[in-house]
This record gives structure tokens, sequence and C-alpha cells, in this order.
């Protein structure tokens, strides 16, 4: 195959996200977006007023032999069928998250993938997130020693949106959805094994899915994680709040507000004076002196623009290895269907994962 070769690129499901990888395709060289399919007539019309072609049916499509690559972006429930049928096809396949709505489902789309040779990669964009490049840099280079907890929260006030979304049959709900995002990040943050989890579900909208969740991951190398997803917050606490064994890291928001504060090694070591809290005096709770801490800035990451697909066209000529590998994403279906039973059984799950 010619590296100058524009790849062909069919997006399945022209909704929110499809329309999404259809402005950042355009802005990808060797990919030609070259048309859309979905199931809903406006959305074809709106695919065709923006000029590109739409195909009459899936089946269209994976006929279509001058189609390289199918980009998944439909509900949930149908990624499996809709990848092994591209796969089963001939075509490369990028799927949108959650993969699908079990591991054993992923499993067989990987096994799929084998046999036909093709390459199946799960769109885990957050892993270019600013935030949590920032939160990894931070742990890799021990800005403030080793990090034994960390807490990463995404919060609204908006319920879950109003669609699919709600329910159960789509694989609605926020662990599949935004808690998909960030357990992948956080498997990304340690090379420990998971070892216990503990975690509540959020149904106060009464939805039949969870409206947010809560969970608490232990891993083998004592690292603690909570990870929180929140629809019903008219007040956010911060996206990532880590702690480390020489000082403590808060990044508020996805506009990167935050700071460092960290011990100063140079500073002589002074007995914190007792203060004013409540109806009382603590030392404990006293804040660290000016002289005695640094304060530093969030050191902002380079990020390569297009990365994930980028990385894709790369995996497919054998040119790079892919940068979200299916293992890893089983993992997180894995830890995902662990917080499920932790929640349903209200007890903490043991996880070698
Ligand atoms: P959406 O409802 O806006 O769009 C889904 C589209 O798929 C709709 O237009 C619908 O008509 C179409 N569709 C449904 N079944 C289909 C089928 N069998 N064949 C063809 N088209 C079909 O939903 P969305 O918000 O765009 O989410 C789509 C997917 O993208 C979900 O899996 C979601 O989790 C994921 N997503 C990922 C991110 C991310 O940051 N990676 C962000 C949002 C959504």
């Amino acid at each position: 195959m010619s590296t100058d070769k524009n790849y062909q690129l069919v997006i399945i499901g022209y909704g929110g996200m499809g329309s999404y990888h259809g402005q950042l395709i355009e802005e990808v060289e060797r990919i030609q977006l070259s048309g859309v399919y979905d199931i809903v007539n406006y959305r074809m019309d709106l695919a065709r007023s923006r000029g590109y072609h739409t195909y009459e049916s899936m089946e269209a499509v994976l006929s279509d032999a001058s189609v390289d690559i199918v980009l998944i972006a439909t509900p949930n429930e149908v990624h499996k069928e809709l990848s092994i049928k591209a796969l089963r096809a001939g075509k490369h396949v990028i799927c949108e998250k959650p993969v699908t709505i079990t591991s054993s489902d992923l499993t067989e789309i990987m096994q799929v993938a084998r046999e036909e040779n093709r390459i199946f990669m799960v769109h885990q964009n957050r892993r270019w997130d600013e935030d949590y490049l920032i939160v990894k840099g931070l742990i890799n280079k021990k800005v403030i020693g080793e990090v034994f907890h960390l807490e990463s929260r995404v919060h609204g006030a908006n319920g879950i949106p109003g669609d699919w979304r709600q329910l159960k049959a789509n694989g609605g709900g926020m662990l599949l959805d935004w808690g998909v995002h960030l357990l992948d990040q956080l498997l990304q943050l340690t090379d420990s094994k998971t070892s216990h989890v503990a975690a509540s579900l959020s149904t106060v909208l009464g939805n039949e899915v969870d409206d947010g969740f809560s969970t608490h991951i232990r891993f083998r190398n004592g690292l603690t994680a909570l990870i929180e997803v929140g629809t019903t917050n008219y007040i956010k606490l911060p996206r990532w709040y880590v702690k480390g064994t020489e000082g403590t890291a808060i990044i508020r928001d996805w506009d990167l507000s935050g700071e460092i504060v960290k011990t100063n090694s140079n500073s002589v070591k002074m007995e914190p004076l007792p203060i004013q809290a409540g109806n009382g005096l603590t030392k404990t709770m006293a804040p660290p002196s000016e002289e005695s801490t640094l304060r530093l800035p969030l050191e902002k990451p380079e990020i390569k623009p297009q990365g994930f697909y980028l990385n894709f066209i790369d995996v497919i000529e054998g040119a790079a290895e892919p940068f979200i590998r299916n293992e890893e994403v089983f993992r997180v279906m894995q830890l995902i269907e662990a917080i499920f039973e932790a929640a349903e059984t209200q007890s903490v799950v043991q996880l070698d994962l």
C-alpha cells in the first residue's frame, strides 16, 4: 500500500459525535471522509447539506470496495454488531466508546479483527486531554513525590441527556458514558494492578440507569482513587485533586486553572501555630506557613493534533503500535463490571486486574 494513499472513511451514525468526527477528519490529510450513513433521514439530510455523500444502507457502505475505514458513532448497544459486520467486510474499524456493553462482547470483536487481519481501535480521545496529561506528567516526574491518592471528577447539573443515554437497552447511564473516559485515564496513570473496588450508583433523577456514580478503587501498590461522575451537581468539585508524599495538586476545570503546593525542603521545619476553627482551636488543620511551602504552576503538555487518527493510520501501515490497545479497553470494561457488581451488592469487590 502506498504511503501517500488517502484512506476513505465512512461515518456510521451522524449525530453529535459523528458530526464532530466529520469536522476533525476534514483536517486529517491522509483520510478522506467519503460518506455518511445514519438510520434517521434528517441526519442524512444534514450530512448532504454539508456536502457529504450519503449511503442508503449499512450494506451499501460495506459493499463499497473503495471504503477502507468505518467509524462507528451510533448509540452503544449497536457498536458490537456494526463493528463485527464491518470487520467481516474487510474494513478497518474505529469505534466510539464505550466499545460495547460487556467485556465479553469486546472479546468477540477482537477475535473477528484477528481472523480478518483488520485494525480495530476504540476512540478513547480523552487520553489527549490536557488536564489528564498534566496529572500524568506530575506523577511520572514525581513533582509532588509519590502519588498515593487521586480524585478525578466530572460534575454537571443537567441530568442525563434526554435520549438513548437514559435507557438501559441502549447501554445508557453515566458509568458507561463519562465513566469509561475517567476509568480509562485512571488505568493509564499507574502500572499497578487493582486490588479492591467499592462503588455506589446515583439514581436520584429516577431514570432506569445511573445518573452518576462514585467509586473508590485501590491498587496493589497502595494507590487509591476516587472517581466520580455527577449530573445533579449545581456546584462542581474540582476536576482533579492529587495527593503525593511531598505535596498536593489541584486542577479545577477544563480551563486548567489550578496549582501545585508542595513542601519546601529548604525551609526550617516549624511547629504549626494553633488557629481558631469553629468553636475550638486546632494545630492539626492549621495551614502550612508560607515559608514551608512552594506554589508551582501546572505544567501544560504539548499535544500533537489529530493524534488519534494519525496513530490509526500508522497502525494500519504497521508503522506504530496502537496508542489505544484493545487489551487496555478490555480492562476498563472489566473494571466497569466490577463497579456495577460492587454497587449492586453493596460490598467491596476484590479485583486482581
Ligand atoms: P447521538 O444520538 O447524537 O447520535 C447517534 C446517531 O446514530 C443518531 O443520529 C442515530 O440516528 C444514529 N444511529 C442509531 N442507530 C444506528 C444504526 N444502527 N446505524 C446507523 N446510525 C444509527 O449520539 P452521540 O452523542 O453522537 O453518541 C454516539 C456515540 O459516540 C456513543 O457511543 C457515545 O458514547 C459516543 N460519544 C463519544 C464521545 C467522546 O468524547 N469520545 C462524546 C460523545 C459521544
